[in-house]
């Protein structure tokens, strides 16, 4: 089931307003097509369809959820790590992204002017679904709520400068995530490319993480708590190249869709 968060017009029995929902048509269809259903309330728990309905094409996007954290991983392909001239870390090397970076599909990553250099990270992204505190790898993926794209989005020369993530990759409108949640797929095969102005810059597979979907959750959750709607971004595969102004971006990923944001100057 795809679980959309979207500014809707209003109906008969609604206003105008924010709503959750189901989407609902053919997998692979971006929007001509696809509708979307409310639910009463938040999504987390038996869904309580309300009966109002709208073309997709007549709602706006949001992102999903509004994370408490987003937590991410680093050099988690053997692939990146050499494109980068990095050793791959023995633990998993995990770093926070703030709420405040997550926007949602359609929205614009906004390029700051204190850097001159922003790379696309494109990545498989995982939603919490209820606590995980110390949880093992075997019942780790119990606790996901599901699946989206995202992209890290990273200005890699304060990376280079500051030796650490949080300036390069804590800007606002650095997380993109969606378009939805994917509630059931299997997060361990999936082909993941990214797209700049339609041409492909990434394609490769989630069977070539380092560390595994399981194995992340289970690794965070010993130093965090994570709560339901935080979202994990898993690391991004080969091919990371910059963007300017004007650039369009995309990440698509196998069973859950494609989330494209454009590119402004802030
Ligand atoms: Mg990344």
């Amino acid at each position: 089931m795809r679980i959309a968060r979207f500014v809707h017009p209003g109906s008969a029995s609604a206003p105008a307003g924010v709503a959750w929902g189901t989407v609902e048509g053919p997998a692979g269809a971006e929007v001509d097509g696809l509708t979307v259903a409310a639910i009463a309330g938040h999504p987390f728990g038996a869904l309580e369809f309300t009966g109002d309905r709208w073309a997709l094409s007549d709602v706006r996007l949001l992102s999903p959820f509004l994370p408490s954290k987003v937590v991410a991983i680093g050099r988690n392909y053997a692939a990146h790590n050499a494109e980068m001239g990095n050793d791959a870390p023995t633990a998993p090397l995990i770093f926070l992204k703030p709420s405040t970076s997550v926007i949602g599909d359609g929205d614009s990553i906004r390029l700051p002017p204190s850097t001159a250099h922003v790379d696309f990270e494109g990545e498989l992204a995982v939603v919490i679904g209820t606590p995980a505190r110390n949880v093992t790898a075997q019942d780790a993926l119990r606790h996901v709520f599901g699946y989206a794209a995202a992209n890290d989005v990273t200005a890699r020369d304060q990376q280079r400068e500051d030796g650490q993530f949080t300036r390069a990759k804590g800007h606002d409108s650095f997380c993109p995530f969606g378009p939805w949640v994917e509630t059931v797929l299997d997060p361990r095969d999936l082909r993941l490319v990214t797209r700049v102005n339609g041409e492909v810059k990434q394609d490769a597979r989630t069977s070539q993480l380092i560390h595994d979907v399981a194995t992340q959750i289970a690794f965070m959750s010993a130093v965090m708590t994570l709560l339901p709607g935080d979202l994990i971004l898993t690391g991004t595969p080969a091919g990371v190249g910059p963007i300017v102004a004007g650039d369009t971006v995309s990440v698509e990923i196998e069973g859950i869709g494609t989330l494209t944001n454009p590119v402004v100057a802030a």
